[in-house]
This record gives C-alpha cells, structure tokens and sequence, in this order.
C-alpha cells in the first residue's frame, strides 16, 4: 500500500493489527473539538484485534466489505456506504475481506474517557467463520 503512505497514511501499529493497515488522521481532538476522526485503510484480510471504546465509534464504510463483529454476535459484512455505531464497552473487531482492501473513516468521540482497550488477536477461525 505504497500509494496509501503517499497519500499521508501512516502504517497501524502491528501489534494490535493481523495484516497491513494504513491510518490517516482528519481531525485531531482538542480541547475545543473533543472527537477524533481517522482514514483507514486494511489490506485484503487485515483485522484489528479485538477492543473495546470507552465511547462510542462510528464507522463509515467507504470501500471494499467491512467485516465486522461484536463478541458472542454472528460477524456482520457491510458494504460501502454502511454505517456501523459501536457502543461504548462493547468487545468487538473490524476488517478487510479477505480477496479486497477496504477502507472506513471512524469517529471517536468523547476522547478525554481514552480512545480503545486492545485484547488479543482475531484467529484465523474466528475471521472465516
Ligand atoms: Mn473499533
């Protein structure tokens, strides 16, 4: 995803990630604007780790398949243009296809309660289940 870097994406941190993905900051919170909002981009069969937000993200999907799902809850797959809100606590990983990238835009808000909680790993049978 060279073309991702040259764009201003900077590689996700590898260890909370399985696979390549490439973050983009929009709007960094402040004292005045307390929310974060991200560019991301995952290659074919990148996932994040399972997390949780102390409060809510909201996920726009804006290419490819966001596959995504929340502990105990079949996985959801959501097209480009869905919109996911996740609720605060609530244990859950988000992703690629695994034959396409996919990229989403995902809000934080309420920055000053932290941003995400990393847990382990998405294995490969939770992901192609
Ligand atoms: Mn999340």
């Amino acid at each position: 995803m060279e073309d991702a870097e040259q764009k201003g994406f900077k590689p996700a941190p590898a260890e909370y990630f399985s696979g390549k993905a490439f973050i983009k900051s929009l709007i960094i919170a402040d004292e005045v604007t307390n929310c974060n909002v991200n560019d991301v981009v995952f290659e074919a069969g990148c996932r994040n780790n399972w997390h949780t937000h102390p409060s809510n993200q909201i996920l726009i999907v804006k290419e490819g398949v966001c596959y995504y799902q929340e502990e105990g809850q079949p996985m959801q797959k959501v097209q480009a243009g869905g919109v996911i809100n996740v609720l605060p606590g609530i244990k859950h990983w988000h992703g690629a296809s695994p034959d396409a990238p996919m990229v989403h835009i995902a809000i934080n808000i309420n920055t000053d309660k932290g941003l995400v909680n990393w847990m382990e790993p998405v294995s490969d049978a939770v992901y192609k289940s």
